[in-house]
């Protein structure tokens, strides 16, 4: 396994791998501190292509200036160690410097999915995603490129930068990978007490909650959105941010679900000062869909 940190020999290297000897290339982006949400997506790589690239990398540029930029947690030696034990074969860890040198002044903004949801709270979050994803894509020319459910809108959004900026790159998104309480896997995870941790387990149960009532024939947006933010209110240390449910594709906000169109109920709250973000998609399930054609 090679680290790089150079964005000039990442280049050569991806070009070299990608045209004389023809290998598939699977890029992994993180900002580090890796648990097994990350690992899940690099085992996935690992099956479908030749080569893995994880690139880790704490992006400035998505940070609100009030945010943890600063103290996000970094451990490049760890990370690294983990890597070479999941047979990734390059690891791109670029300095800000090599990133955004002196000069840097070409942003890639995705109109319309952008401010809501997480980008009303955060401010210039998915402007900074675009960018640095965008420039990782130029960098690594990856055939396919692995993201987490768990940044749901981010997703979306990047599928849509793929499609408009025409990247030749297959964007693949996988589940969200949780905790035993049901805490989604997180880096800021590592910020919360055991007793926040505990609290934490709260919004898996919210949006589990919510499921249920939703596969119960639920199908009022405010409704379900009550109820999420009653189970949550129940736990004093976690404080809501936003829950919302939007059409799963364009997010537009929905008042009503329906069976034909999958709809994303997420959410975002503070326990202490960590921010979390968490989501479950509603849709019929297949579950239903079998017992339905089963008579
Ligand atoms: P991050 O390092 O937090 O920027 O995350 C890097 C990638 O890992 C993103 O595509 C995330 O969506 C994904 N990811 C983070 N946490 C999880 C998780 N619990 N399950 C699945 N994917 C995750």
């Amino acid at each position: 396994m090679e680290i790089i940190n150079r964005r000039k020999r990442m280049m050569s290297l991806a070009r070299k791998l990608r045209r004389e000897e023809n290998r598939t290339i699977g890029l992994v982006p993180t900002m580090g501190a890796l648990h097994e949400g990350h690992l899940s997506l690099i085992h996935e790589a690992r099956a479908l292509c030749d080569i893995v690239v994880v690139s880790v990398f704490v992006n400035p540029t998505q940070f609100g200036p009030q945010e943890d930029f600063a103290s996000y947690p970094r451990d490049l030696t760890a990370d690294a160690a983990t890597l070479a034990e999941y047979n990734v074969d390059y690891v791109f860890a670029p300095t800000v410097e090599e990133m955004y040198p002196g000069g840097f002044s070409t942003y890639v903004t995705v109109e319309g999915l952008s401010h809501e949801l997480e980008g009303a709270s955060r401010p210039g979050h998915f402007r900074g995603v675009a960018t640095v994803v965008a420039i990782l894509l130029n960098a690594v020319r990856p055939h396919f490129a692995f993201f987490g459910q768990k940044d749901a809108q981010q997703s979306i959004i990047l599928k849509q930068m793929v499609r408009d900026l025409a990247f030749d790159t297959e964007v693949v998104i996988l589940p969200i990978v949780r905790e035993e309480s049901g805490l989604a896997m997180s880096s800021r995870n590592a910020y919360l007490d055991d007793r926040q941790r505990k609290a934490a387990g709260v919004l898996h149960r919210a949006l589990t909650q919510a499921r249920s009532a939703y596969d119960d024939g639920e199908h009022n947006a405010a409704r379900l959105i009550e109820l999420v933010r009653e189970t949550i209110e129940s736990e004093p240390s976690v404080r809501i941010d936003y829950v919302s449910i939007n059409d799963a594709v364009s997010l537009e906000p929905l008042d009503r679900l329906d069976d034909e169109q999958p709809a994303l109920l997420s959410l975002a709250a503070f326990v202490g000062k960590t921010r979390l973000i968490d989501n479950v998609v509603l849709e019929k399930s297949r579950k239903q869909d079998a017992a339905g054609a089963g008579g």
